[in-house]
């Protein structure tokens, strides 16, 4: 019989794939210690099976009252009784956390009988019918799926009729009115009555729980985190305790360290007198933890004192949520918390500092993605600035755009290319897809735990929340800070790290990470404040750490000198991509142009002799900029159609000259060139006249080139330098091919070498970019000193996509229909593209066991690919200079990975 049901007191932190991030955690605290109210969980697999079938197992009914009848007998109370009802709230949880995205629902239990119950029980009949109102709000909305404005909207009625902002300031005999007023529109929408049975409450409510993991903003979330869509949630009941029992109750929210910034020292939300998701909503502003400790002196006490435990226990920042019942303290949940990328840094090292994780733990804590979101530019310190307001500054980054006060405004806007910023008086979780079409994300009201800053921070996107000064009008489509209106379509700028917001586009500079890592540690702590200071020395400490760990050498794609200055700052150990056709497009492609073109052997090598110097100077340049460091030259790549005009351009130009009745020698020659481009035109350039094959094809190109390569070695080395180049060939996929360039190539380099008296050498290597030399492999060895992956090509010719194309055409659908979760352009397609890898890596080896392999497609800057080609254990991975620092810290953390993962 499959076990669906798990008491609090049996499960434990490392089981969320079956009981749910809340839910295992729920029970470690349990087993803890530590104040949670007793409950059980509904394991994921039985979400699963509901899916699958359409409704709940029969055995989990079954399951579910055995647990309800154990906690009502541990607890003394049934639920829903008439005199002194146990109620329980249903909460949902998945093994990763969605925060907001799914379903809560708060006092089940509660019915016309057990209300008045409560009321005698607790003595507070304002708590009794403020609760029954909520039940009914909250399961109207979420379970019976009425409207949740048809609740919201008699709510602001009912407070206004009485002249009160506040739903405190409404009494008893409002709140048994509104609870009229909620059933009657329960009744109006569904054509029954509101359920009064407290099992059939929450038998509806679980299967609400189940439902609402595949609502539409749910399946949008999990597409853009990459969370599996076939997981399920678990569903946490849990016994009720209340945060709305007067002045001495309430519920908050907080942090063990600040998520924002990283600085230590406990952080969080109040409100008094509330009940569940009022905090995070945003309804009505909060208080700190230190206003907590003046009201709940003996609350705040324990309640730091619970989350020092945690803190030890996980030995991470960890959030929670708690309850405070009329002076005692009640843990509703814990985990493991989100954190800005500076947070993520700065936690990490200071853990470390305090003897709570290793080096090699905090490496494992940060990631490339964080690590690229702190070297976007901040916003110019030095420029005027027309500061509106201030907000909390809840998830950090410099954003600029239009600003927008609807989540599909937003969307359409962005879709049309403009960048906005969503300004909203709170978000709710149906904001998501306006959050993520937005530059920058701005409320007026809720904390830093509200909806608004949890996501944003979750998303990586700039977040000011809590700008009390800003008057948000969504019919008027306004936003007033005084006397100043900023209407939609007007520029602000919102600062995430200060909370500040500016009227207009402000200019924005680099950030310090990055003058870090372009700079080194002193040139970024120059007029830096304490924060900046601490994060330049995590991100450093951190780096470092990835850099003496990597076993992956990290090299750069560079074409020009100046790309290489900039990839031997940020750490490049050598070049291992420059493709030399950027050295051929723009001004000098009619040189190219002439070589292909050249009606005999006499202008081909007038047309070469031009290119060569031009090429010499080239590589002269580049080695000295890498001295000492070895540079990969790929010999020209892209197909035929790029070195030559575009041909119904020219055969506008012809016609239309010819239909003037134009004559002479410049017509003449367009008709030339006109008939040998028809001549040489490609149906598929992409899988035509291209790489190798070009350079066989086109006598004295690829010999041009070896031998201004080699020119260029040999000044450099005649001035005392140290230039170190490697010769690569592209697209082969038969070593025949490797043969024929490789036996020129040498010759040429022996050439030069004894015209210069010198020694000249160099490893001659070739990219695998097609299925076949993938393949075939173990032959190429033979003629190769060094494999490169193209990846790019390999990816295109495996799959069948072309490059240039598809992803515009298809990948939209296919991401949508799951085919896969990310772009393979992106990240390595492992199971197809990276099996090739596998085994050419494998196969070369077994050839020459010391070929070196190293990948230079997009994926060698990709944080999960560089874990992949680590594992297959390549020698190095060449991405764009930009993307270094991320490289060398993933190829770190690769390596910690692999070396925890051998020794479990
Ligand atoms: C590749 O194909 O992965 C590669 C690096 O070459 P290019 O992108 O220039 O075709
Ligand atoms: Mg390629």
């Amino acid at each position: 019989m499959t076990k669906y049901v798990y008491d609090f007191t049996e499960g434990d932190k490392d089981q969320k794939d079956l009981l749910g991030g809340k839910g295992a955690n729920l029970a470690e605290m349990t087993k803890l210690g530590l104040p949670v109210p007793p409950g059980f969980t509904i394991t994921t697999e039985a979400c699963r099976e509901y899916l699958a079938h359409g409704s709940a197992p029969g055995e989990l009914r079954v399951q579910v009252t055995m647990a309800l009848r154990q906690l009502e007998d541990h607890l003394g109370r049934r639920l829903g009784d008439r005199h002194d009802p146990l109620l329980v709230s249903v909460r949902s949880g998945a093994a990763f956390s969605m925060p907001g995205m799914m379903e809560t629902v708060l006092n089940i239990g509660l019915n016309d009988a057990s209300v008045k119950g409560l009321a005698e029980e607790s003595g507070d009949d304002r708590f009794a019918w403020d609760s029954y109102r909520r039940l009914i709000q909250m399961f109207g909305k979420t379970v019976l799926e009425i409207p949740g404005e048809v609740f919201s909207d008699a709510l602001d009625k009912a407070k206004s009729a009485k002249g009160v902002a506040s739903d405190v300031d409404l009494d008893v005999d409002d709140l048994q009115a509104l609870v009229t007023v909620f059933k009657d529109a329960v009744r109006q929408h569904c054509g029954q009555d509101f359920p009064q049975h407290p099992r059939e409450q929450l038998d509806m409510a679980i299967d609400a729980v189940f439902d609402s993991w595949n609502t539409d903003r749910a399946r949008l979330y999990r597409r853009r985190e990459r969370i599996p869509q076939h997981l399920g949630t678990a569903v946490n009941i849990c016994t009720m305790v209340f945060g709305n029992l007067g002045s001495s109750s309430g519920t908050g929210v907080a942090f063990t360290r600040d998520p924002a910034t990283g600085r230590t020292g406990a952080y969080g939300d109040y409100l008094a007198n509330a009940q569940g998701e009022d905090v995070v909503a945003g309804i009505r502003n909060t208080l700190s933890l230190d206003d907590l400790k003046e009201l709940d002196p003996k609350s705040h006490k324990q309640l730091l004192k619970v989350m020092r435990r945690l803190e030890t226990h996980y030995r991470d920042l960890c959030d929670i949520e708690f309850t405070i019942e009329r002076g005692t303290l009640w843990m509703l949940q814990t985990r493991v918390g989100k954190r800005t990328a500076a947070a993520a840094f700065r936690i990490a090292s200071t853990l470390v500092d305090e003897n709570l994780i290793t080096m090699d733990e905090a490496l494992s804590r940060v990631s490339g993605s964080q690590l690229a979101l702190l070297m976007f530019p901040q916003f110019d310190r030095s420029a005027p600035r027309d500061l509106l307001t201030k907000g909390m500054a809840a998830s950090p980054g410099a954003a600029v755009g239009r600003a927008v006060f609807d989540s599909a405004t937003a969307k359409a806007w962005a879709d049309r290319g403009e960048h906005v910023v969503l300004v909203r008086r709170e978000t709710n979780p149906d904001d998501l897809e306006g959050m993520i079409a937005a530059n920058g994300i701005l409320t007026a009201r809720g904390g830093k735990t509200s909806h608004a800053a949890v996501v944003a921070r979750g998303m990586g996107k700039t977040c000011v929340c809590g700008a009390e000064e800003l008057d948000v009008d969504n019919t008027s489509r306004t936003a007033r800070i005084g006397s100043i209106v900023i209407n939609e379509g007007d520029e602000i700028s919102i600062d995430g790290s200060t909370g500040e917001i500016f009227l207009g586009a402000m200019p924005v500079v680099p950030s310090p990470v990055e003058t870090y890592l372009e700079s080194g540690v002193e040139a970024a702590l120059v007029g830096a404040d304490d924060e900046t200071a601490g994060l330049v020395r995590a991100v450093d400490r951190l780096l470092t750490h990835a850099d003496a760990r990597r076993r992956l050498a990290v090299r750069a794609n560079a074409d020009t000198a100046a790309d290489a200055a900039r990839a031997r700052s940020l750490g490049a150990q050598g070049i291992g991509l420059c493709r030399t056709e950027h050295m051929f497009l723009g001004d000098r492609r009619v040189l190219i142009e002439r070589v292909i073109l050249a009606g005999s052997a006499a202008e081909r090598d007038e047309a070469l002799a031009a290119l060569l110097t031009l090429q010499r100077e080239d590589f002269t340049e580049l080695l000295d900029t890498m001295d000492g460091l070895p540079v990969t030259i790929r010999l020209l790549d892209p197909p035929l159609h790029e070195f030559l005009p575009d041909r119904t351009e020219l055969a506008v130009k012809v016609a239309l000259a010819e239909a003037r009745g134009d004559s002479g020698p410049e017509l003449d020659a367009d008709r030339k060139l006109l008939a040998a481009v028809e001549r040489l035109h490609e149906s598929n350039p992409m899988l035509g006249l291209r790489g190798v094959r070009l350079g066989l094809l086109t006598p004295g190109l690829f010999a041009l080139q070896v031998r201004a390569l080699s020119e260029a070695a040999c000044h450099q080395l005649l001035a005392g330098k140290d230039p170190r180049f490697e010769i690569m060939v592209p697209l082969v996929g038969s070593v025949m091919e490797l043969h024929l360039v490789r036996d020129e190539a040498e010759r040429i380099l022996a050439d030069v070498a004894a015209a210069n008296g010198v020694s000249l050498s160099a490893p001659i290597g070739t990219m695998i970019e097609l299925p076949r030399a993938a393949l075939t492999a173990h032959r190429i060895a033979d003629a190769a000193d060094f494999f490169s992956f193209g990846t790019n090509d390999l990816t295109q010719t495996t799959w069948g996509f072309s490059r240039d194309d598809v992803e515009s055409t298809v990948f939209a659908a296919y991401l949508e229909k799951g085919v896969f979760t990310i772009s393979p352009f992106e990240t390595i397609d492992a199971d197809g593209v990276g099996r090739l890898v596998e085994i050419a890596a494998h196969e070369g080896r077994t050839t020459k066991p010391h070929i070196k392999l190293g990948v230079c497609g997009e994926h060698g800057g990709d944080p999960e690919s560089i874990h992949f080609f680590h594992r297959t254990g390549l020698d190095y991975v060449s991405c764009s200079p930009f993307r270094l620092p991320v490289a060398r810290l993933e190829a770190g953390r690769a390596a910690i990975t692999a070396r925890s993962a051998s020794s479990a």
